[in-house]
């Protein structure tokens, strides 16, 4: 089965096409809105020539979006009709960045290849398991009845995708597997699972919530928000600040991790003290999330920073001996492509790098919920 998948932005529209485990063809799409690319169709224009030649008279089967937002009713890939991006839209107050943007994508998808069915995979779905006392922010209940306030989470599809990964690496059956999985990206997120399932993320209502990321706050004290608000700044001058002008840039100046580290060592103190904050922050987390989990079989690492950065996981690693963590130096420093482990025997349990693929973990789940369909309907 050949799957298009489509990662749909305001702006940019990254894809992948994927036949099985081979990646047939991807790219990146930018400056949607100008006028060599107007809009998504004339974006999806863009890269139809080069898949043209690429499939060689094959065609494309079916087409995978990731959607940011399921809210609450989306607890699985979908099928995609009309009501489902009637659904999406009415979610767009919680995500009003990212949902209408996905939404685009697929209308544009719709309007190219009208016969090819689409799958929406939501980054929001591996949480709907999350028990109420983790989703629940102690504020007054009209905040969650009137307005959708609660914890959502984020980065499910990786959290889901590695979490899978990670218990066949070790031979645990996923059911019985307790882990904390950190997505350490430019947007960076901790998971708790039990029995193989959410229990506990730290991104909550928005992705903003909780660790140093490369340009987000991660968790503060709300209070901030109303003293700087009495001071003057407007809800737009908030959002910049924390989303865009925070993290990783507001400590160390820039948002990418190989610039920080290399700040860091060459003596820069701002950078140094970046990295002790984010893995601080990221080893509360672990902490926490072992004791949620009822003891973690794995700690996993994963995505951009979590996979390829040695030093930020021996300095996460050297904040856990309290839990019997210990890392295997020389293990530790090894690249590659596949899950391996980066303790040394005596730890504790054992830690993990495991690469995400959001990609194909969004491939399979649109070829499974379009065989599904097809099983229902014949
Ligand atoms: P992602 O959002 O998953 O693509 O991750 C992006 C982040 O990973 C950026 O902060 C990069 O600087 C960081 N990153 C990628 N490769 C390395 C590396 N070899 N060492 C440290 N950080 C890295």
């Amino acid at each position: 089965m050949i799957i298009l998948v489509i990662n749909s932005g305001s702006s940019s529209l990254k894809y992948q096409v994927r036949e099985g485990d081979d990646v047939l063809a991807q790219g990146l799409i930018e400056s949607i809105g100008e006028e060599w690319v107007p809009d998504h169709a004339a974006a999806i224009e863009h890269f139809d020539t080069e898949l043209a030649v690429i499939l060689q008279g094959k065609t494309i089967d079916a087409v995978g979006h990731r959607v940011v937002h399921g809210g609450e009713r989306f607890g699985e890939p979908v099928l995609i009709t009309p009501e489902i991006i009637r659904a999406i839209e009415r979610l767009n107050p919680l995500a009003p960045l990212h949902n209408p943007a996905n939404v685009l994508g697929i209308r544009a998808v719709a309007q190219k290849w009208p016969g090819i069915p689409q799958v929406a995979v939501f980054d929001t779905a591996f949480h709907r398991t999350l028990p109420e006392r983790a989703w629940r922010y102690a504020v007054p209940d009209e905040l969650y009845t009137k307005h959708g306030i609660r914890r959502y989470g984020f980065h499910g599809t990786s959290h889901d995708y590695v979490t899978r990964k990670a218990a066949e690496f070790l031979g645990t059956p996923r059911e019985n597997f307790n882990a904390v999985i950190a997505h350490l990206g430019n947007g960076a997120s901790v998971t708790a699972v039990r029995g193989g399932r959410s229990i506990d993320t730290s991104m909550g209502f928005t992705p903003l919530e909780g660790l140093v990321m490369g340009t987000r706050s991660g968790d503060i004290d709300p209070s901030i928000l109303l003293f700087l608000a009495r001071e003057g700044y407007s809800p737009e001058d908030l959002d910049t600040l924390l989303n865009r002008e925070s993290g990783l840039r507001g400590l160390a100046g820039t948002n990418d991790m190989r610039s920080v580290e290399k700040a860091a060592d060459g003596g820069d103190k701002a950078a140094q003290l970046a990295l002790e904050i984010a893995a601080y922050r990221l080893a509360k987390y672990v902490g926490g999330y072992h004791v949620a989990v009822g003891g973690a079989h794995a700690l996993v690492f994963t995505a951009g920073i979590g996979e390829n950065s040695s030093s930020f996981r021996s300095l996460v690693a050297g904040q856990l001996t309290a839990l019997g963590i210990e890392l295997d130096p020389d293990l530790n420093e090894l690249r590659g492509s596949s899950a391996r482990v980066v303790s040394t025997a005596g730890s504790a349990m054992p830690v993990l790098v495991v690469p995400t693929d959001e990609e194909g973990a969004i491939a399979e789940a649109t070829a499974a919920t379009v065989g599904a369909a097809a099983a229902a309907g014949s």
